[in-house]
């Protein structure tokens, strides 16, 4: 299903292991950042969907009116997601008129999920009343341990009795679809501590868990300690053994494994993140978003807030690069300081090694037919590799399908990187 994915770059302070583009939020930037946001949702989003303006919709909401386009749930957003950085340090009315405008944009009535992550700390009775106001049904915190000294490592701003207050107020406040986050594979997380975080988390009972192995991102403080002598990685055989445990523990307590990372009852698998791997559209906005045509094109913007702001603000923004976009009245990008889109025409050979990066991550795999039909070039070196692979375990081959044992997701990378073409 496609969707519209928000970036909110703002954090009050960085996490050690994170290189993710964001600043410091402020109020007077907060409002002049989603006045641009609205700005290049209306310049976008006739490029990804259907917008109210070529329903015949000028100005309106979809719903309640007769217009047949209108109630065609095909083409137009099925998912929102607002992401970070983080998003819930920023007051809901910023969100409120955002969603007013949006609406007035494109037709948001066949939205089936809407994401909000949130950052413990933020949770408040008012917090999450706001949050349901506003229409989001599924919060995904990242709470990442349950241990206050690891917490205060990785410099979280909360504690663990913050994460499960906020927790629970945000079932009191009726959000009946919560996901939390999790980190394991880092030096100082004992394979005990780490049985401690999973029985924390189970028994809180949420419908969804993302896990994630700390990596060493290059611009991270986490890099910078290495550099310094001052953190030595997880061995890889240990990161294995405490991923392997959770993917047990987790099957035991009623989750589905249906992805590399990402664990749910049944019935809550992520739908908008789905879409990332099932190679469908989806439209990013905001510095950094990056954005999929769901065929062969792959556009991001510049990670500059300063620029973001600047160049949709003036009045001189533009897509001249973007032939989705319906260039209407719009300045063209040779004047200085325009604002961009980057964009990247993926080739066949590009396409085909998306479509298996993405396709094995999922439990289900990739569609043999599938992909024999949309890669006929690229199929017969596959199906030897395939083979080859399966002789060995690390991939399974049934029901027309081709995918990973769960037994081999951890070493999933080196498999996936075997059966791309070259
Ligand atoms: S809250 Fe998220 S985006 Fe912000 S610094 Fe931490 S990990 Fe990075």
């Amino acid at each position: 299903m496609s969707g519209i994915y928000i970036h909110i770059p703002f954090c009050p302070q960085k996490c050690i292991y994170c290189d993710f583009y964001s600043v410091r939020m402020s109020e007077s930037l907060a409002g002049e950042y989603f006045a641009a946001l609205g700005k290049e949702a209306e310049f976008r989003m006739a490029g990804y969907f259907p917008s109210n303006e070529h329903a015949g919709l000028p100005g309106a909401a979809c719903s309640g009116t007769n217009d047949s386009k209108a109630t065609d749930n095909e083409g137009y957003p099925q998912t929102i997601y607002f992401g970070g950085g983080t998003p819930s340090c920023i007051g809901i009315g910023h969100y409120e008129r955002f969603l007013g405008k949006l609406k007035k944009i494109t037709c948001l009535d066949h939205v089936k999920e809407f994401t909000f992550e949130a950052n413990p700390d933020d949770i408040t009775e008012d917090y999450a009343k706001g949050l349901r106001k506003i229409g989001a049904g599924r919060i995904s915190m990242g709470v990442q341990s349950f241990i206050d000294h690891d917490l205060k490592w990785m410099n979280r701003r909360h504690s663990s009795e913050q994460a499960c207050s906020a927790y629970r107020i945000l079932r009191k406040a009726g959000f009946a679809n919560i996901s939390l986050d999790l980190i394991f594979g880092y030096s100082g997380l004992s394979m005990e501590k780490w049985k401690y975080d999973l029985e924390m988390l189970v028994r809180l009972g949420p419908e969804h868990v993302s896990a994630y192995q700390m990596s060493t991102e290059p611009g991270s403080m986490l890099a910078s300690l290495i550099r310094k002598g001052r953190y030595a990685e997880l061995a890889d055989e240990e990161c294995e053994r405490q991923y392997a445990y959770m993917q047990e523990f987790l099957k035991e307590a009623g989750y589905v494994q249906y992805e590399i990372s990402n664990f749910a009852k049944p019935g809550y698998e992520a739908v908008h993140n789905s879409s990332y791997w099932n190679s469908e559209k989806y439209l990013g906005l905001g510095p950094g978003a990056h954005s999929y045509d769901g065929k062969s094109v792959r556009e991001w913007n510049t990670p500059d807030i300063g620029f973001y702001i600047g160049s949709l603000l003036d009045g001189k923004s533009c897509m001249a690069e973007n032939d989705h976009g319906i260039a209407h009245g719009r300045r063209p990008c040779a004047e200085a300081k325009a604002f961009r889109t980057e964009r990247e025409i993926l080739s066949e050979k590009d396409m085909f090694n998306e479509h298996i990066m993405v396709g094995l991550r999922k439990s289900s795999g990739i569609r043999i037919k599938d992909l024999q039909s949309a890669f006929p070039a690229f199929f017969p070196r596959f199906e030897n590799t395939a083979a080859r692979l399966a002789g060995k375990g690390d991939i399974v081959e049934e029901n027309g399908t081709i995918r990973i044992p769960h037994s081999k997701f951890f070493i999933s990378d080196s498999i996936i990187a075997e059966l791309f073409a070259d």
